[in-house]
């Protein structure tokens, strides 16, 4: 189908600078657990988003020097010559589809720790590193300052000879030395890089001219920068300084890539702000520049898109996180299949990867970061290797992906779902406050299985041993699901709880069933991610007391990986939520709860009218255990039916199903290996 020309002015081509982007899509540089560590899979991934039509695609946070490392995380590094291949590859698989590649140096100063290079970090002002690492920055005197700039210039020219056409200067997330000194938090200097903006500014602008000296008429040199720290009149803000910035050196780069503040606020997850939240604070850098700006806000709508541009707010419409969860949304715009977005719910495992040193993972995406070592393409997929039909139990999040995803192979697929709706967990999960974007898994898929003539779906559709035996498909897969265990069995409680028989105790489950709580309610939560604190939140608003307890030391601990750690917490804690960590539930009585204290064993009690529970989850699997018997020719299980887990890890599995189905088995490890080269010597002397 053409596209509609409403839309054709996302595909105007940009001049920036020397170069031309072939549109107005635009990848900004975001984190993804590869970097130096497996940069086969980031090349590979970054060729993906440009076979998928996104005119700009740039790197990871890229280390430019040893005094700035930031291991354990995996980001890029171009220290030395050495480093060069490696860009150099994904810079031709981005050339490959006439896009642009973009390079974002960086020296982290005081927010790197320099664990591997065992190097003093560097700062503006002596200071204490971000974190708890027990290590200070020193202050850069004047030949530090030097050196800073003599390494960024050296490694723009190593970008240039790698085949980069955009360099970054950057200050943004406040992850950069050059931040560190715009900062009047974090910059106590009173020599002629300290005191005003302009002296502050001075290193950022020497930067930004050496490098546009050093590569200038061949690379366009963009600066990426937070213009609003979200701290007040403490650091910059989008009215005050943030502003005064970027009228200073206005026109000077030939780029803006304008966001907010730390890495948490600039991908904030849609439980917490919703698409375009940015919009407000970066809406006048095009008034006040005549240089191309872009700007990020999950942006997944064309229409909004094109109003954005329209509107005189951005001239590229920036996306880390809607590219990694549809790299084609380019190409889906500009062939008429907006309906086939794959657009981004705003969960941040994608951002998991990366915090826990591992390859980036997408909830909606299950190819993402496997493009490489498993050869996984996100549209296209090997076609039927058989006539064989395939029966599929249960459309939650796995059984539904494993669906789309035979259908797209050509199999005839029956879908059988036991409730009346599709989504099995995410049913009830969407419905939760901030979770709406969720329920796009659900949507994508539904709208996309329903276009098959392959796959039949059928909704009260309760299986049993007997049915399936006599359904007869050459394949069974069974996505059952899984439900949350009732006796407080998890991680704290191996043995579970005791529970006096006329305690009330639920589950989530029963809060999904429209069980009605008897207040004050105490929230067990020994899972951790979001589920606890979620329910917590919820049944506060309903009007409850509410405890939450915890064996960890804060709530929803685990989602420090998701960047929403602290905005949870927080938002318990306004609501009136007691928060008490640090504690197992021991016992519940009919009006008691007796809590455990994770330190001393110290006991405490609790009123308690009813006990949530969420602990562990036990997955639906006795239709499996019954046709263990029944020696079918195929049979399968998927999802949390087989391993609970998070939505991410359902959809990878019911799409690694698929993709396997009728295959050869894989012998040994499932996919390709990054190797470090070994060097043939040993040490002489030592
Ligand atoms: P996952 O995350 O692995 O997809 P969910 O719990 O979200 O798991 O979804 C499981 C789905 O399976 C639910 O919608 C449930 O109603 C359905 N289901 C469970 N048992 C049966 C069955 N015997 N027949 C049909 N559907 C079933
Ligand atoms: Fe979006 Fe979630 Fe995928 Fe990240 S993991 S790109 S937030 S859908």
């Amino acid at each position: 189908m053409p596209r509609d020309p409403h839309y054709d002015i996302l595909f105007e081509p940009v001049q920036i600078g020397p170069v031309t982007a072939r549109n107005r899509f635009y990848q900004v540089p975001h984190c993804n657990g590869m970097g130096r560590k497996f940069p086969s899979s980031m090349a590979a991934m970054r060729r993906t988003k440009a076979m998928g039509g996104w005119a700009v695609i740039c790197t990871e946070e890229v280390e430019i020097h040893p005094s700035a490392d930031h291991t354990p995380w995996a980001g890029g590094r171009l220290w030395e010559d050495r480093d060069i291949p490696y860009f150099a590859r994904m810079c031709e698989g981005i050339h490959e589809f006439d896009s642009l590649a973009g390079i974002e140096l960086n020296h982290a100063g005081v927010t790197s720790t320099n664990r591997y290079s065992r190097m003093p970090p560097l700062a503006p002002s002596a200071i204490p590193v971000v974190g708890h690492d027990p290590l200070q920055a020193r202050e850069m005197d004047m030949s530090d300052i030097r050196e800073l700039r003599r390494w960024h210039r050296e490694a723009a020219l190593r970008a240039r000879d790698a085949g980069f056409d955009l360099i970054y200067v950057y200050a943004g997330h406040q992850l950069s030395t050059l931040s560190h000194f715009l900062s009047p938090y974090r910059n106590r200097r009173t020599d002629a890089y300290g005191g005003s903006l302009e002296n502050r500014a001075r290193l950022f602008r020497e930067v930004l001219e050496d490098t546009k000296e050093a590569v200038g008429d061949t690379m366009a040199v963009a600066i990426r920068f937070s213009v609003d720290e979200l701290m007040g009149e403490q650091g910059f803000t989008s009215a005050g300084e943030g502003r005064d910035f970027i009228e200073m050196i206005a026109d000077v780069p030939d780029l803006w890539d304008v966001n907010i503040s730390s890495w948490e606020n600039d991908s904030a997850t849609s439980r917490f702000k919703s698409s375009g939240f940015q919009d407000d604070y970066v809406s006048f850098v095009k008034q006040v520049t005549s240089k191309p700006v872009v700007g990020v806000g999950r942006y997944t709508s064309p229409d909004t898109m094109v109003s954005m541009v329209k509107n005189g707010h951005l001239d590229f419409i920036g996306a880390a996180r809607p590219s990694i969860a549809d790299p084609f949304l380019p190409k889906k715009i500009e062939e008429g299949r907006i309906e086939d977005i794959r657009e981004c719910i705003g969960c941040n495992i994608c951002v998991s990867g990366d915090q826990s040193f591992a390859p980036i993972r997408c909830t909606q995406n299950p190819t993402m970061g496997e493009e490489w070592r498993k050869g996984w393409h996100p549209e296209t997929i090997a076609r039927k290797t058989s006539d064989d039909t395939v029966l599929i139990i249960g459309g939650g999040p796995a059984g539904l992906e494993c669906a789309r995803a035979l259908g797209l192979r050509g199999y005839g697929v029956t879908l059988a779902e036991a409730s009346s709706q599709l989504g099995g967990r995410l049913v009830h999960e969407r419905g939760l406050p901030g979770l709406a974007e969720w329920g796009r898994v659900v949507d994508y898929r539904t709208y996309q299985i329903s276009q098959m003539a392959n796959v039949h779906t059928y909704l009260d559709s309760a299986m049993d041993a007997l049915q399936v035996a006599e359904f007869g498909a050459d394949h069974v897969i069974l996505a059952t699901g899984s439900t949350w265990d009732r006796l407080g069995i998890g991680r704290e409680n191996p043995l579970g709880i005791t529970l006096a028989t006329d305690a009330t105790v639920l589950t989530p489950d029963d809060i999904f069933a429209g069980t009605v709580v008897q207040s004050p309610v105490v929230v067990f939560d020994d899972d951790h991610y979001f589920l606890g604190g979620l329910l917590a939140e919820k049944l506060r608003a309903d009007g409850n007391s509410v405890t939450y307890v915890t064996p960890a030391t804060e709530v929803s601990s685990w989602t420090h990986n998701t960047l929403e750690q602290q905005k949870i917490q927080a938002r318990l804690m306004e609501m009136g939520v007691q928060i008490i960590t640090s504690h197992n539930l021991s016992q519940v009585s009919a009006d008691e709860a007796v809590l455990t204290c994770g330190y001393t064993g110290a006991q405490r009690t609790l009123d308690c009218g009813a006990a949530l529970l969420i602990t562990m989850r036990h997955p639906v699997d006795s239709l499996y255990t019954t046709l263990l018997g029944a020696n079918l020719p195929s049979l399968t299980r998927i999802g949390d039916a087989l391993a609970p887990s998070t939505i991410a890890a359902a959809v990878y599995s019911g799409h690694l199903c698929a993709r396997e189905l009728g295959e050869p088995p894989s012998d040994g490890v499932p996919f390709k290996r990054e190797l470090t080269a070994l060097s043939s010597d040993f040490p002489t002397g030592a």
